[in-house]
């Protein structure tokens, strides 16, 4: 069954042979054109229906990578570059087949300095990976998407996760690149300087470009020092909107929280079942506290405070590193406790972002259109960012219930970009925010990234049919 908003089955030739013979000779039996292989690389976690690439090629330095894309080009062939295929929005559905250029093997990693406290990775390295090389250092690398990602993917989705709030999302941990632009090209961009005002920040540009500008085949990143204290806790309220409310205080008085995360009474539901916790099925903030001891002993007293001012009840305390860790391990795992609602069901999610002043208006609203649908919709979320998510649990048998998705999805959306919003926070574009961004940005803006494209990627060559239009809209 057709996610409603999948483009229809693009028919095409498969690759030419004298393409198909270069690959084989580069990448021998790292080629693969098995069914099995390619359908893997043609989903990603979304509901879309897949779109297998011809081929997958499976890449393990950067000169491989440079010679499939200078040869890709020579005979107008589109790639896609593949991480672990994690991402939610289409991202790698292979619209227009190609090659699936799979980065996963480039896992590497390169250095790790801690005088400086960067690191240097291939794009295959994931983000537990590098954290379990990180383990005796004292140092840690933050940004934690629930999935085990690459950082070549979280580099191209600009991801964040529940740590952002303190510690910054990809845009703000990526010092430096090297990509492989659309002719073969390979070029460094940034350096290893934590700052530089030295030219158009070209790795803010990748960062967050999907694959439809380059592909990253190494990326030089931020390291934090381990807190020498943590600490965690859940509070439930009696409502979405006290909770956030109590939220909003907390980032408007400059508590350097380390995580908040929001989980509504269905959430918690599926929490409890997944990984056997017993919260209390109400709304509920998920705290973590990082700092000195004494640091964090102040924003405790602060932020239970501020709960108690939102009527929040008890904080239940997960001070051991076991609790702390089963706790967030179960909000990490939040995606598929809540597929499990459903039996068969697929998610489709939204992702919204707002000013935090508005997220108290933007939860409230979004409840009011939720409370009516026959869907269920448990809500999640980053809320110290004014992030988050909506999980509409949809039968992929019945087309009525994709409609009913989408109509609350565009609902979503419309309210979080007349706040002074945004249509995706973290989890970017893909194919199923494009129908937003000539609202979000406006079409002016839009031929600027037309212009960017072009200018590096003339023939439309890089995970095609992504993020937004080539072709500018007149009404
Ligand atoms: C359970 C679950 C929870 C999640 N939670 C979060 C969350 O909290 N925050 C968040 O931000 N995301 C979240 N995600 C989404 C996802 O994990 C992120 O989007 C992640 O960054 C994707 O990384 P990946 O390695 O899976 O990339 P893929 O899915 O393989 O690719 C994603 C995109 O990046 C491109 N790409 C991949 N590698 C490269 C490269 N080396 N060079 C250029 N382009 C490349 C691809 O073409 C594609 O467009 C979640 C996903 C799941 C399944």
């Amino acid at each position: 069954m057709n996610h409603p908003a999948a483009p229809a089955s693009i028919m095409r030739a498969a690759l030419p042979a004298g393409l198909l013979d270069a690959l084989q000779r580069l990448y021998g039996e790292r080629l693969s054109v098995a069914e099995a292989v390619r359908a893997h690389h043609g989903r990603d976690e979304s509901a879309f229906v897949p779109h297998l690439p011809d081929a997958v090629v499976f890449a393990e330095q950067t000169s491989e990578v440079s010679e499939t894309l200078r040869l890709c080009n020579q005979y107008q062939i589109p790639v896609i570059p593949f991480g672990v295929g994690s991402s939610l929005e289409g991202h790698i559905l292979a619209l227009h087949g190609g090659v699936s250029i799979d980065l996963s093997r480039m896992n590497r990693i390169l250095s790790i300095d801690p005088e400086d406290l960067i690191a240097t990775v291939e794009p295959g390295v994931t983000r537990k990976q590098l954290n379990e090389a990180l383990r005796d250092t004292g140092l840690f690398f933050p940004i934690d998407p629930g999935a085990d990602a690459s950082l070549g993917g979280m580099c191209a989705t600009r991801a964040s996760g529940t740590n952002a709030v303190r510690y910054g999302s990809m845009r703000e941990n990526v010092l430096g690149l090297k990509v492989v632009l659309a002719d073969g090209r390979v070029i460094p961009t940034g350096t290893r300087a934590r700052k530089s005002s030295a030219g158009y920040d070209l790795t803010r540009l990748f960062v967050g470009s999907e694959g439809t500008l380059g592909v990253i085949t190494e990326a030089t990143v931020r390291l934090h020092p381990q807190p020498e204290a943590v600490s965690a806790a859940s509070c439930s309220f009696p409502s979405m909107v006290d909770a956030v409310k109590a939220v909003i205080q907390t980032i408007q008085l400059g508590v350097p929280i380390a995580r908040v995360e929001f989980v509504d009474a269905l959430a918690v539901r599926s929490l409890n079942r997944h990984s056997h916790l017993n919260l209390k099925e109400a709304p509920q903030l998920f705290f973590e506290f990082h700092g000195t001891p004494s640091g964090v002993e102040e924003q405790v007293q602060t932020v239970a405070q501020i709960a108690a001012d939102h009527h929040g009840e008890s904080f239940e305390w997960a001070s051991r590193p076991e609790d702390r860790s089963r706790l967030w391990t179960a909000r990490h795992n939040a995606y598929f406790a809540m597929l499990q609602l459903k039996p068969g069901c697929r998610a489709i999610t939204t992702d919204v972002c707002v000013p935090i002043s508005r997220l108290a208006e933007c939860i409230a609203g979004t409840e009011h259109d939720l409370a009516s649908s026959p869907l269920p919709c448990p809500i999640v979320g980053h809320v110290g960012d004014g992030n988050f998510h909506v999980a509409i649990l949809v039968d992929p048998a019945k087309p009525e219930e994709y409609e009913e998705a989408e109509r609350l999805n565009h609902l979503i959306v419309r309210r979080a970009l007349a706040l002074g919003g945004t249509c995706t926070g973290e989890h970017g574009v893909g194919l199923h925010k494009i129908g937003f961004m000539r609202e979000e940005h406006g079409e002016d803006a839009l031929d600027v990234m037309r212009a960017i494209k072009h200018a590096l990627d003339p023939a439309n060559l890089l995970n095609p049919g992504k993020m937004f239009s080539l072709q500018r809209e007149t009404s």
